[in-house]
Parts: structure tokens; sequence; C-alpha cells
């Protein structure tokens, strides 16, 4: 009693394994990073009842050579590290070498390997046995490259095996990691079975729109249609990838998938800065979606700092930020009406390939008209007011210009097109080449008032406003010396502060427009953000908050009847404003409906 034991190999192992190897999608992560730490370009997994009864991962990659097989699966053996030197640069998905230990010593696993450096035709193939998990070798037929087969997981770990869903749950987490995976990497063929079903087959994706396609398959056809292509390189940093419109926002932050350097991670410094990103543009509540790639030297980033390696720390976490931050914001400020009708018609063109091999939105010339346009023109007896009209409807001859021009091929016509009449005081309806437009008049007008108002505050840089009575605050040490640090940081955002003790600072000024907020709330929060990310946008956001209210009050409201001049000037407004898309709220100023859908809903043509 009480006297200490060595454990056994297959007991220490198994206590690893309570690290990384959580359930069968943990295990396909294991080894699919291996697979492509291998260099190989085709990986296939096979899997079974969920991933539980069998789990198989076969790859084209350099294979093992047969001295190396039994050190493989022990734990701390790695190829991929030697020194600590190594750990600082790290190039592969992995390095701790003890995820195939692991495993193996909560499953029947066994591993099939030929290398090339190997003269002999055979592969080889290795299994463990017993408490010390020695390793057992034996010749097979085996293409160069590796299979590793992991059957009836955690056989031998009843209290484990108990906490494992249903076979549809963990399929479906291997589906997650799958898709992790296969967008980390293009240029690689994935396919995934289960239960002799196919359930993906990912060709390798080289052009830009191979890649959008495998970005469509994976994410669903609908993000890529709603989404902008992103390229930005600065500083020895570059982000890439698909960004979600704000309009195309979802309940849950589930289709978010960031790289860093080929490594997927959920970090909370990502998460705040692209929260930023939108924060002008999503509606409360609603997550964005993006597929995005940062790339940057791996020595400025550190991988080792969690077993299943979600996240990282990056050396110098300030000036990542601000790059995501601002790249993000840009590319979101320049989304126009005409980008999102390239978007859509592109997304149309796909589809429409895959539904019926046809071109069927080149042959459509415009010659629908639109219902409304048959109406006659209001009679004079309504008078001059057109205040008091129903809703203004463009003259019959209005139209039949517009009209001629939609359908000559060489008359420019703007993205949002031209008015054709008001809806219950609330829309415009609009037309275009490509179809009908829908725009929220108010929502629209708030967002031009809101951008034009944030311009106009900017040209005037922050007004500061000294306080009647300085306001002492008492803050943490951490806080105080940041505070103290960065005084020019915060002066830039309009906050004049001094320390006054080792725990309390004293504010001075603060911008002007947010005089009546509560300040110290204001800038405790803005303290805790620049201690934990090196920047804050609290006061933006405040005072967008403000602008936002004005702009509201200060917009066309609803049962306002516009004129056709008017409505189209409010279009061309739309064009040219940044953000017009989305309103002060995040909901969307316009919807659009291509002359095809329209066909479809009247099933014209089928
Ligand atoms: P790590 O990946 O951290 O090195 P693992 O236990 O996952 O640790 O793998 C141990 C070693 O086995 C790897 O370093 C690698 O040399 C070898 N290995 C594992 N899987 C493969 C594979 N699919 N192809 C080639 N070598 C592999
Ligand atoms: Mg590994």
């Amino acid at each position: 009693m009480n006297r200490i034991n060595l454990l056994s190999q297959r007991l220490a192992n198994q206590i690893a394994a309570g690290e990384v190897v959580e359930r069968p999608a943990s295990v396909a992560k294991e080894l699919l990073e291996n697979s492509l730490d291998a260099g190989a370009d085709r990986i296939e997994i096979d899997l079974e009842q969920g991933g539980v009864k069998l789990l198989r991962v076969k790859d084209n990659g350099r294979g093992i050579v047969k001295d190396d097989l039994a050190l493989a699966l022990s734990r701390h053996a790695t190829s991929k590290i030697a020194n600590l030197e190594d750990l600082e640069n790290i190039g592969s998905l992995g390095f701790r070498g003890e995820a195939l230990a692991s495993i193996s010593s909560v499953s029947r696993l066994a591993m099939l390997s030929k290398s090339s450096e190997d003269d002999t035709d055979n592969g080889w193939k290795v299994e463990t046995e017993g408490q010390n998990m020695d390793a057992k070798l034996a010749p097979v037929a085996h293409p160069r490259g590796t299979t590793v087969e992991v059957r009836d997981l955690f056989f031998n770990t009843p209290a484990r095996k108990k906490f494992l869903k249903t076979e549809k749950t963990e399929f479906s987490r291997i589906d997650e990691v799958f898709k992790r995976m296969a967008l980390s990497r293009f240029d690689v063929q994935f396919t995934l079975q289960h239960n002799q079903r196919s359930i993906h087959k990912l060709l390798p994706a080289k052009t830009e729109q191979e890649q959008q396609r495998r970005v469509a398959l994976v994410c669903g056809p609908a993000f890529v249609e709603n989404s902008v292509h992103i390229d930005v390189e600065r500083a020895g940093l570059r982000l890439w990838g698909w960004v979600s419109l704000p309009t195309f926002s979802r309940s849950q932050a589930d289709l978010q998938y960031f790289y860093v350097n080929g490594r997927i991670i959920r970090d909370k410094l990502v998460t705040h800065a692209v929260k930023q990103a939108y924060r002008d543009v999503l509606f409360h509540g609603r997550h964005p979606a993006y597929v995005l790639y940062l790339e940057l030297d791996p020595a400025i980033v550190d991988v080792n700092v969690h077993p299943t390696k979600h996240e990282v720390r990056f050396r110098d976490s300030r000036l990542v930020h601000d790059f995501l931050f601002s790249s993000l914001h840009k590319a979101l400020a320049e989304v126009t009406p005409s980008d999102r009708m390239t978007s859509n018609s592109d997304a149309g063109e796909l589809s429409a390939v895959e539904l019926t091999g046809s071109e069927m939105a080149q042959e459509q010339p415009f010659v629908h008209q639109n219902p409304l346009s048959l109406r006659e023109p209001p009679a004079p007896a309504y008078g001059t007011d057109r205040q008091s009209m129903p809703g203004a409807i463009a003259s019959v001859q209005d139209q039949l210009a517009v009209i001629q021009k939609l359908s000559s091929a060489d008359a420019e016509v703007p993205p949002l097109g031209y008015a054709v009449a008001q809806l219950h005081g609330v829309y415009i309806l609009a037309q275009n080449k490509e179809g009908l437009i829908i725009v929220d008049m108010h929502a629209a007008h708030e967002r031009i008032t809101y951008e034009r108002m944030k311009t106009a505050c900017e040209k005037e840089e922050l007004k500061m406003q000294p306080l009647l009575v300085p306001l002492s605050i008492a803050v943490s040490q951490a806080e105080a010396n940041c505070a103290d640090e960065q005084q020019k940081l915060l002066l830039n955002l309009g906050i004049e502060l001094e320390r006054a003790s080792d725990e309390a600072i004293v504010i001075r000024q603060v911008p002007s427009i947010l005089k009546d907020s509560n300040i110290e709330q204001m800038i405790r929060d803005v303290l805790s953000d620049v201690l934990e990310y090196g920047s804050s946008d609290r006061i933006q956001a405040h005072q967008d908050a403000l602008l936002s209210t004005m702009a509201c009050h200060g917009s066309v409201r609803a049962n306002r009847h516009l004129t056709i001049p008017e409505m189209n000037a409010l279009l061309r407004d739309m064009e040219a404003t940044e953000r017009s898309g989305q309103c002060n709220h995040g909901r969307p100023t316009w919807i659009f409906q291509s002359i095809d859908e329209l066909d479809k809903l009247f099933l014209r043509g089928q």
C-alpha cells in the first residue's frame, strides 16, 4: 500500500490519451494531420459506425521506413522536431509525438506503410500488444504511403466509451473535422466514406474558381454566393479567403474557419478582430461567416500553447489584431451594389451549369414587362401634389424609355437600375438589366445619412471637451500602467488622462459627442480592450451608436411618398455609399430577384 509503481506503457499512454483522444473526431484529426505532414496529396477516409467501429485513413505520402515503424507508435517519438529551436519554427501540424501512441492504447490500431527509402517491394504492418505495447511487425502488400486503421475505439476504456454519442453525432463531428482539413489544403484530394457510402469527393483545386467550388461544396453554395473574396498583404502578413456579406449572417458562429499558416485555430483575438470589423453592419446577435487564411512568419506565432493546438499566441498581438480588423473592415465597407450583383449572377451561372448544363441566363433578353408598368399613370385629377398620391409610378413614356435602355446592349445601366414605383409608401421597386430590385427606403436612407454623419465627424476630427470636474477612477495596477503607457493612443481616441497613483487615474477630457455617456464604464472597457488586444474601438463604437440613432431620426420615414426622380436619386446615393447594403442595424436595405428567379416562380420555360 502507498508504494510507488512505474505505470505500464499502456496505462501511461491511456492517461495521455485523455487529453487528445476524446472521440472518433479527435482520432480523425490526428491521422489527417499526420498524412498532411507526410506530404500526401491524396487522402482517403473510411468510416464504419461513426468511426467507432472503424476509422481508416489512407494516404500517398512519404511512408515510414521499416525500422521506424515500431517507434512511430511509441510515446515521445516524432520525426518532426529534434530540438527546442525547431519548436520555435514549426512547419508541421504535429510535433508532440504522442498521437499514435495514445490512440493505439485505447483501440485496436494497425499501421501499414511503405516508404520509397526501403528497397523491398512489400510494405510493413505494425501493431502493438500487451501492457508494454510491444510492436509486432509483418510484411504486407502496400503502395507507397501509409494506412492507419483504428478499430473498436475505447473498447478497453469503458468509461470513455460511455461518453460517446449516437453514430450520427460522432459522424457529424468527423465530418466537421474533414471539412476543416479540406479547406486547409486545396492542393490535396480528399474523400470520405461512411458505412460504404461516399460522402465527399473533393478534387485538388488549383485555380481560384476551383477553390471557390470546393468552398461551396464544403460550406454550401449560399455562402459563396453571399461572400466577397479578399486578399490583402501588409508588413509581412497576408490575409485571404472569403467573408460573408453582413446580410448573410447566421444565428450561430458555426461557419467560421480561420487558419494560421494552414492550421485551423479558434482564437479570442481573431474572433474579436472579426467581430469588430462587422460591428457597424451586422444585425444584433448575429454571427458572420468566413473562411480565412492568415499567413505569417512561423517564428512570430507560438503554436505550442494547447495539447489540441487549437489556440495560438502571436508575438505581436496588436499588429495582428489591427491587420485583421482593418483588412476586413475595408473589404466590407467597399462592398457595392454592383459587387453583389456580380456575385449573384456568378452563383446563378454555377448552379445553372450544375443543374442543367445550359446557359439560361444568357439566353433571356430583357423583354419581360413589369405588370406595374402596364398601369395607367395617375390621372391629373390627383392634382400636382404628389404627396397625396397613393404611390408614385413612372409614366408610360418614362417606362418605355427605361425599357429601351435596359434592352439595348451597350447602354450603361447603374447596378440598382431605375425606379419603377413605390409600394405601400415603404418600398421602392426598381429594375435593372438582370431583374427586379426592391429597396427598403427608410433603411437605405438611414445608412446614407449615417455614413455622411460619420464622414463629417471624422473630418472635424474628434472634438474633445474638458470635463468640468476631472473624473478620478480606481483601477488595477495593470490598467493604470496601461493607461500610462498608452497615453498617446488614448489621446488619439479623444481621451486625455493622467495617472493619479498606483491604482488610480484621472480623466480630464473626453470626445465631446460622448460627454453625456457613462464615461467611467467606457474608460474601463477601453482599458481592458487595450490591455487584451492592444487597441480599442469602444470610443468609435459609442460615437457610431449615437450617430446611428441621430441618423435614424433624421431619415425618411415610411409612408412618405417619393417622386420617381427622388427615388432614382436615392438609388444613386446608395451606389455611392459605403456599407449601403445594410442599414445601421444590420438589416438588408435591398434585395434582388433576377428574371431567372422570377421565371422559376411562374414556372416559365419548364
Ligand atoms: P507527431 O505527429 O506529433 O510526430 P504522431 O504520434 O502523430 O506524432 O506520429 C509519430 C510519427 O510517426 C510522426 O512523427 C511521423 O514520423 C510518423 N507518421 C505518423 N503518421 C504518418 C503518416 N501517415 N505518414 C508518414 N509518417 C507518419
Ligand atoms: Mg501527429
